[in-house]
């Protein structure tokens, strides 16, 4: 496993950490500053600057994109609703390709609203990630399914495994291409008794294209927004980084927090140095 002191440059910062209260530039700017060598953009971020422009901007700060976050939700509840939802994506990948993404992040939508039909959406799901796939090809940037934990499975993603993610890879890519994979999230994968076992599975097939860390806090107050710092919480980050450094991963740790009532309460350069910390001596 890499040691990541003094290695700053082998970690990344997904913009949710710090809560979205700046303009896209100034944030770019402050990771930058901070050392990290990696940054992860979301889209409504990018959507009201110039993609153009943030592209040139973390070109010149030398960052790497370790993610475009991410997809339009799948499932639609009408055919004319899941095509305007591909073509939401289509549109997405080619501003990633600006950008100079590592890969676009798929997380990749739950029920319809008044839905029951679990097996139509993940079949839903299935279908639209094979019609992005050629897109991803076409604009050169591999698509990273990212299984959310299965309290999510109602309203945000259907997919829920690291398993469940590869036999999506497998079918619809079995030739390897490099354009479809996973992004394994500490998060919504800690639990899984298949961990090990999927994480080397998905390093042998060579999808592992993003790894991403916080913590699960064992008092967890908001399914959403309340997420730990690293160390903070239950999850074993050194083990799962050698599992997943072990199984061929060599690009940026990222580290993804969403926490309303803390972290993005607090001072936006604090928040960088405690990541830079914990990165270096607790992930
Ligand atoms: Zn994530």
């Amino acid at each position: 496993m890499r040691n990541l002191k003094g290695r700053l440059d082998l970690c990344s910062i997904n913009t949710a950490t710090l809560g979205h209260r700046e303009p896209l530039s100034r944030t770019i700017d402050r990771i930058a500053r901070a050392g990290f060598g990696g940054i992860a953009p979301w889209r409504h971020e990018v959507e009201k600057a110039n993609v153009t422009e943030i592209a040139r901007q973390i070109k010149a700060l030398d960052l790497t994109v370790t993610g475009y976050c991410r997809s339009t939700y799948l499932p639609a509840a009408t055919h004319a609703q899941f095509i305007a939802n591909i073509d939401d994506n289509k549109a997405a990948l080619r501003d990633a390709a600006t950008l100079g993404a590592r890969c676009f992040v798929m997380v990749v939508g739950g029920l319809p609203e008044g839905s029951r039909d679990l097996s139509g959406a993940r079949a839903q799901v299935f279908d639209g990630i094979a019609e992005l796939l050629e897109s991803a090809r076409e604009f050169g940037i591999p698509l990273a399914l990212e299984p959310l934990h299965p309290m999510y499975a109602a309203d945000r993603a259907v997919l829920n495994t690291l398993a469940q993610a590869l036999d999506i890879c497998d079918a619809l890519d079995p030739q390897r291409s490099g354009f479809l994979g996973v992004a394994v999230d500490a998060y919504h994968c800690w639990w899984d008794p298949a961990l090990q076992a999927s994480i080397a599975a998905a390093g042998r097939a060579d999808r592992i294209l993003a790894y991403h860390v916080c913590d699960w806090l064992r008092d967890t107050r908001d399914m959403l927004l309340d997420r730990g710092m690293m160390g903070d919480g239950v999850v074993d980050l050194p083990a799962m980084r050698e599992s997943v450094e072990g199984a061929g991963y060599d690009g940026l740790v990222e580290v993804e927090i969403f926490s309303k009532e803390n972290w993005w309460r607090r001072d936006p350069d604090e928040v960088l140095r405690i990541c830079a910390e914990r990165l270096q001596t607790i992930c």
